[in-house]
């Protein structure tokens, strides 16, 4: 693409945005805020194909989320910076067994659904079982995420949402299930006694819904397309699987799925799986099924963070599933409703 179609690009972008924000003011976020709600480390931008990756992940959309809001509020945000989770952790939710696989090589070529020969050896300085740095990391920024939801109300780990991590295997490009362990950590902590899990990614949450099968502490809830990978799908409390077909009824079923879901369990702390690979410029091939636009899921996003705001339960919001270069737009909307939700004002006052 030329550089100028590229410009003219973001400029609709912008413009669609300025139509989507129902707010025309300058804001002006007082710098000094005294709320952490994000969780980010510039490291949530991996380096691929350092490890011989070659995959479309978008793994620059905390970047791309927080320049947009530095533009927009004219300064920085406020981050809070993750530390990685413990092995010890990890072992809240997975077996032994398979954390020891994570030596090999092969367990990562099949997570990550490639031939051996499909890895690009060139461009590879690190070994692909490094990785697990990464994922230790970005799901040390939900437990984190959450921590602050405890104490803020409302709170967002700009990257993971593993999902699709069981307790004795990993797949879908998901190692470790950052969710799951959370909240088995925050359990353990007796911080939380009862959790919702909120994933409206496009695939169904078959690793936390197994994870949690048969556990009345856990309600797992997962909107999803019932086309798409996984084809064997697992129960989770409350599934609603959208066929292509029916996608004209996604906002309602979703909104009706989550009034269910709270009818029948009212948890300590909810977890929101807000993928973006529902959104109709996502990229990967097997998300054709729903291809959403971007006002859709703004109401989405905004739907589940306000209702669980107005019943007073601490939300962690987290990524999970993206891909392509333009899946960013919907986090972008999501974070700053989470962020006004918070508090952070809109005016064009100076603040002291
Ligand atoms: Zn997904």
């Amino acid at each position: 693409m030329s550089q100028l179609a590229h410009l003219c690009n973001q400029s609709i972008i912008r413009l669609v945005y300025s139509l989507l924000m129902n707010n025309s003011k300058k804001p002006d976020i007082c710098a000094s805020s005294p709320i952490f709600n994000l969780v980010f480390s510039p490291a949530y931008n991996t380096n691929l194909p350092a490890f011989g990756l070659n995959k479309p992940f978008a793994l620059d959309r905390g970047e791309l989320v927080l320049k947009a809001l530095h533009e927009e509020f004219g300064t920085p945000m406020a981050v809070a910076a993750p530390q990685p989770l413990s092995m010890e952790d990890v072992l809240l939710v997975h077996s032994l067994a398979y954390v020891q696989t994570l030596e090999d090589e092969q367990t990562w070529l099949e997570i990550f659904e490639l031939k051996a020969e499909e890895l690009h050896r060139q461009t590879a300085t690190k070994a692909l079982t490094e990785l697990i740095e990464d994922f230790l990391l970005k799901s040390g920024g939900t437990l984190l995420a959450a921590r602050l939801a405890l104490e803020n109300g409302l709170a967002a780990n700009l990257g993971a949402g593993y999902h699709h991590a069981f307790p004795d295997r990993g797949r879908g490009y998901c190692v470790i299930n950052d969710v799951a362990i959370t909240i088995r950590k925050l359990q353990q902590e007796k911080l939380i006694k009862t959790a919702m899990i909120v994933d409206l990614d496009f695939h169904q949450g078959d690793g936390t819904a197994k994870t949690f099968a048969g556990d009345a502490s856990v309600f797992t809830l997962s909107v999803h397309s019932q086309e798409g990978w996984p084809e064997e799908k697992q129960q989770s409390s409350l599934d609603v699987g959208i066929l292509e077909s029916e996608k004209e009824t996604y906002l309602p079923r979703m909104k009706a799925a989550v009034e269910a879901a709270l009818s029948q369990f009212t948890p300590d702390l909810v977890i929101f799986i807000a993928g973006s690979d529902v959104y109709e410029k996502d990229t990967l091939p097997g998300t054709k099924f729903l291809r959403l636009p971007l006002a859709v899921l703004k109401e989405r996003d905004e739907f589940v963070i306000d209702t669980f705001k107005k019943r007073e339960i601490p939300l962690a919001m987290v990524f999970a599933g993206g891909y392509g270069p333009h899946v960013w737009e919907v986090h972008h909307l999501a974070v700053r409703h989470l962020l006004i939700s918070s508090g952070i004002k809109f005016s064009a006052q100076i603040c002291s």
